[in-house]
C-alpha cells in the first residue's frame, strides 16, 4: 500500500526548530501559537527564508517507525506543506535519517497523491484526504495544537491516533 506521511508535526519537530532559529520559547496550544511574537506576515516569512525552522531534530522513534513502514513492504511518500524552494533541505535531511529513496511532494494540498493510508497533524488535510476520491484511510496525529482548542475542536468525524506507533502498529 502507499502511505502518505506528513513531515512536521509528525515526523520532524518544527517546534523545536522553530524555536531554536527564533530564541523564543513556544508551547502551542493552537496552529496559531507562533502569534505570540509574530504576525502571520512574519511567520510565513520566517518559513520562506530560514531553512533552519526545517533542520530540527526528529521527534524520538519517528524515523525507525517510518523503517518499519517501510520494511513492511509498504511505499511511502513524504508529502509536506513547505516551500518548493525548501526541498533540497527536506531531502538532505531524510537522507541523513537513512530516507533518501522516499519520493518527496512540497505541496499544500495532500490528496496530490493517491494514498492508501496517511497520517498528518492537520485535521483539513486529513478530512481533505478522507473525503477525496481515494477515500484515503487517513489518521490526524494527536498533538497539543490540534487536540484542545476551539478552532479545532475535538473533530468527531476524523480518525485519530495518540502516537505514531499506534498509526504504524495498523500497517505492519
Ligand atoms: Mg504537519
Amino acid at each position: 500500500m502507499r502511505v502518505l506521511v506528513d513531515l512536521d508535526g509528525v515526523i520532524h519537530n518544527f517546534i523545536s526548530a522553530f524555536s531554536t532559529v527564533t530564541g523564543k520559547t513556544f508551547y502551542p496550544r493552537d496552529w496559531y501559537f507562533y502569534r505570540k511574537y509574530y504576525t502571520d506576515y512574519q511567520f510565513a516569512k520566517k518559513l520562506n527564508d530560514e531553512p533552519r525552522v526545517f533542520m530540527g531534530p526528529e521527534y524520538p522513534g519517528a524515523v525507525f517507525l517510518v523503517h518499519a513502514i517501510k520494511r513492511a513492504g509498504h511505499e511511502v511518500v513524504i508529502v509536506t506543506d513547505r516551500p518548493s524552494h525548501m526541498f533540497e533541505v527536506t531531502r538532505d535531511w531524510l537522507i541523513d535519517k537513512g530516507l533518501g529513496d522516499i519520493p518527496i511532494k512540497l505541496s499544500p494540498d495532500k490528496t496530490c497523491i493517491e494514498a492508501d493510508w496517511a497520517i498528518d497533524d492537520r485535521p483539513e488535510n486529513v478530512r481533505a484526504m478522507m473525503n477525496s476520491p481515494k477515500h484515503t484511510t487517513a489518521y490526524l496525529l494527536k498533538r497539543p495544537w490540534n487536540a484542545y482548542t476551539r478552532g479545532h475542536g475535538s473533530n468527531p468525524d476524523l480518525n485519530k491516533v495518540n502516537s505514531l506507533d499506534e498509526f504504524v502498529r495498523m500497517l505492519v
